[in-house]
């Protein structure tokens, strides 16, 4: 079986993003892309992520073409395969339809600097696009029209979308995003909150880039 490892990475974090409360039921996605392959592997279509197997991961080109496996890959493959496409260093993208991520989402607002952790997203406001259906190309190109810098793109009355250098990094920016998005509603309940400056937030981003052990390459929390 192609890419072993990867197709249980993606299972073990589906299961993550499912009891971590980032995706309610079937909702969600996840892929991991191996660029010396020129493959990604992707969850299958609407399955329980936990009675999902490395089985019925798919792996697939950047083109859509599948590889191989059985299932049906996710509706979102074009969402992922567009990431890839454009952000040479992503490895892995996760999609999640997390409570206050989608709640601004559903308002059409962007997520800001109420907390300097949204430097893990590379940005101090987290961009969020119009609503476009689910599973389509137009979704993908409106979603990567503004990732520019952002590893972090919220989907309009959808959810959200990030990316990251491995599956690591890019569900860490994921809860991430949620801590974020969840403190900038509820400071928004009581009163209006402080977002720090782009100046401020340059600090953090380039402070990000040492943070951690020597070498870990990590970037964020
Ligand atoms: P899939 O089950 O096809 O991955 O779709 C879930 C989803 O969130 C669509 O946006
Ligand atoms: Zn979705």
């Amino acid at each position: 079986m192609l890419l072993q490892e990867e197709r249980e990475l993606v299972v073990e974090y589906g299961k993550k993003m499912s009891a971590d409360r980032l995706s309610a039921g079937t909702s969600g996605n996840i892929s991991i892309y191996n660029a010396e392959k020129g493959l990604m592997v992707i969850s299958p279509s609407g399955m329980d992520y936990f009675l999902t197997t490395p089985e019925d991961i798919v792996v697939t080109d950047l083109e859509a073409n599948i590889v191989e496996g059985n299932r049906k890959p996710s509706s979102e493959w074009a969402l992922h395969t567009y990431f890839y496409k454009k952000k040479p260093e992503a490895r892995s993208v996760v999609h999640t339809h997390s409570m206050y991520c989608t709640t601004f989402a559903v308002l059409g607002q962007p997520v800001r600097a109420v907390h300097y952790v949204i430097g893990d997203a590379g940005v101090a406001e987290v961009p969020c696009i119009p609503y476009y259906t689910f599973g389509t190309t137009e979704l993908a190109e409106a979603a990567v029209a503004v990732c520019d810098k952002s590893d972090a793109v919220l989907l309009g009355n959808h959810g959200l979308v990030v990316c990251g250098k491995d599956i690591k990094s890019a569900y860490g920016l994921a809860k991430n995003m949620e801590y974020i998005a969840e403190l900038q509603y509820r400071a928004m309940c009581i009163g209006k909150p402080n977002v720090l400056s782009d100046a401020d937030m340059d600090v953090v981003i380039e402070k990000f880039k040492s943070y951690g052990q020597p070498g870990s390459g990590k970037k964020g929390y």
